[in-house]
């Protein structure tokens, strides 16, 4: 249920992954969890039952030895996934979280979250962050809407249950301007797709517009190779919908030299992506890290 960050704090600030479900039905078909430990694919998820006890007796422990942690929710499995509506899981994690005055930094694709925006204001007002934290950070819920591209009709194809980008950027922006920390992780950023200079530029143009107060970009990784993997699924919607592009796309993902498939691109290729994310945030005035000046991963 909780897995320790190690080391020093990522660029996510986390001190804890938690994930309220396992597996995840938006269905992204460059997720990394396709093929993965985490599920055989995203065609299917698992609900934790005993969820809400586990995040007490967790939360109670820390809260009784004043011990302060940067929680995330959302690194392997939307917590806001459709079946959210119903169950409320995440919702009763939250209010758990506000019972024990607990930060949270959520990771979503979903505009869904506006539903627990009467909770996450009671945490921005009464939470505590690390020590460590306190001096940087002006609010004690962080929002991270994820994105791999903000054209809706790529989107469909890439992430077919997810909600669009443009609702997304709508929520993102509702959110900033409740006085959340909001920003934007933009990965992975699609080969070929919305990786150009223009892509770039115009997807931050638009996050700089709906209020976004940082942008951590991350270069596409595929994994696995049998047909539920990522790297598959992939090629797969490649050949179907992009086909000029993928002799491309596998190449960069192919050692040439020691003719194997890589799990990641050259680092010519993601330091060149970053630079480019680098100088449009900054033209637009947008951080690429959650704290600004610090643990940035360009
Ligand atoms: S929303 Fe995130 S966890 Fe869910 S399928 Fe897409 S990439 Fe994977």
């Amino acid at each position: 249920m909780f897995n320790k960050s190690k080391g020093k704090r990522g660029f996510f600030l986390e001190d804890y992954t938690l994930n309220p479900y396992s597996g995840c039905s938006f269905d992204c078909i460059y997720c990394y969890i396709n093929g993965s430990k985490y599920a055989d694919n995203t065609n299917s998820f698992y609900v934790k039952s005993n969820a809400i006890n586990l995040v007490y007796t967790f939360l109670k422990r820390l809260y009784k030895n004043n011990e302060r942690a940067l929680l995330n929710l959302g690194s392997s499995s939307d917590p806001y996934m459709d079946i959210e509506k119903d169950l409320n899981l995440t919702r009763e994690i939250l209010k758990t979280f506000l019972r024990f005055k607990n930060p949270v930094h959520i990771i979503t694709k979903s505009d869904l979250i506006l539903k627990d925006i009467d909770i996450l204001d009671k945490i921005n007002e009464v939470a505590i962050l690390p020590d460590d934290l306190k001096d940087n950070l002006n609010s004690k819920v962080i929002i991270s809407f994820s994105f791999s591209t903000i054209d809706d009709e790529i989107a469909k194809i890439m992430e077919p249950n997810a909600p669009l980008p443009s609702d997304r950027l709508k929520t993102m922006k509702k959110l900033s301007n409740k006085g959340f920390k909001v920003g934007a992780t933009f990965m992975p950023i699609l080969p070929f797709i919305s990786d150009s200079g223009d892509d770039l530029k115009e997807a931050i143009f638009e996050f700089s517009k709906n209020n976004c107060q940082y942008v951590i970009p991350g270069a596409m990784s595929l994994f696995g190779n049998n047909d539920e993997s990522s790297r598959i699924k992939y090629y797969n919607a490649i050949k179907k919908y992009f086909p000029e592009y993928l002799d491309k796309t596998e190449n960069l993902f192919y050692d040439k030299k020691s003719l194997v498939k890589k799990e990641y691109p050259s680092n010519k290729y993601q330091n060149g992506l970053y630079k480019k994310v680098r100088k449009y945030c900054s033209e637009y005035n947008i951080s690429t890290t959650i704290i600004k000046n610090k643990l940035s991963k360009i």
